[in-house]
């Protein structure tokens, strides 16, 4: 496995690979990689002739006040890792490689931006689907695959590929769980053990939702009502966010008739974590 951290070097790799009639295939990540990226990297390597992951925690998407300086990073265990289920190539650079002196372009989605983690992040998704733009320009990939746990970046992705006419197919994959249920993240490294326990909230409280659709209830509220119940029970989790959208045009349901997403954000300590499950 190769490691490069410019993009003239990527550049001359995905140049080689096609020489040789590959596919390519990207898995973008903030890196502290866990069983969730390994996953992805998986169905990456089933459908690609070589995969490339690159690991970049973008400054552009942090908030003022948010983890940007602590967020976790070790790049030897994560290419271990990476390594270990047969990644072609790491993409690794400093910030100034992506936003040089004078970097002044930026890739904004409307409107399904405007709610759940866009509401609660402003400019998130700005530096979400500008960092993704130049990472589909730089390695000009076939396939990029992205995790269903952060279920409204896929559709921004998927939105914004559609609206830029970009070459590349977005694949969404299931949301990789520890064994009681809580959605892995880099970011569970901050709980403590209590905080790890209350955590389960999130999980739990939306298998009850999906528990109650199954049994026949569909009135929207009466779930989102039902799970910020479960949750408040919970002292050390903080709610951001409970809402229930149609899916995938994120739009207000009373009824849940078709598929809906029940997405949640929840802080807990310095945590901010999300979740979410399709009823
Ligand atoms: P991150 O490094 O947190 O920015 O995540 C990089 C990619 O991995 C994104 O597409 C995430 O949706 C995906 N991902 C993160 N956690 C999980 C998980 N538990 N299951 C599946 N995909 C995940």
């Amino acid at each position: 496995m190769r490691i490069f951290h410019t993009i003239a070097e990527i550049r001359e790799f995905v140049r080689q690979a096609r020489v040789k009639g590959h596919s390519i295939g990207l898995v973008p990540t903030m890196g502290y990689l866990h069983e969730g990226h390994l996953e992805l990297m998986r169905q990456a390597k089933k459908q690609c002739d070589t995969v490339i992951v690159s690991i970049f925690v973008n400054p552009t998407q942090f908030g003022p006040g948010e983890d940007l300086a602590s967020y976790p990073r070790d790049l030897d265990r994560d290419a271990a890792m990476a390594e270990g289920v047969g990644v072609d190539a790491i993409f690794n650079p400093v910030a100034e490689e992506i936003y040089p002196s004078g970097y002044s372009t930026y890739v904004d989605v409307e409107r399904i931006t405007e709610k759940l983690c866009g509401a609660f992040r402003p400019g998130h998704f700005r530096g979400v689907a500008t960092v993704v733009a130049k990472l589909f320009n730089i390695v000009k990939t076939d396939y990029a695959f992205f995790g269903q746990k952060d279920a409204q970046q896929v559709l921004v992705i998927k939105r914004m590929a559609a609206d830029l006419n970009m070459e590349v197919e977005v694949i969404t994959v299931p949301t990789v769980r520890e064994h009681d249920g809580l959605a892995m993240s880099s970011r569970n490294v901050y709980l403590d053990p209590e905080q790890r326990q209350a955590a389960l909230c999130l999980s739990s409280s939306l298998n009850r939702a999906a528990a109650e659709v199954g049994a026949g209830e569909r009135n929207a509220a009466k779930i989102r009502q039902l799970v910020i119940d479960l949750i408040k029970d919970e002292p050390l989790a903080g709610i951001d966010y409970v809402e229930i959208y149609s899916y995938p045009d994120l739009e207000p349901v009373e009824l849940i008739k078709g598929s809906a997403l029940l997405a949640l954000a929840v802080k807990i300590g310095r945590a901010r974590l999300i979740d979410n499950i399709i009823l």
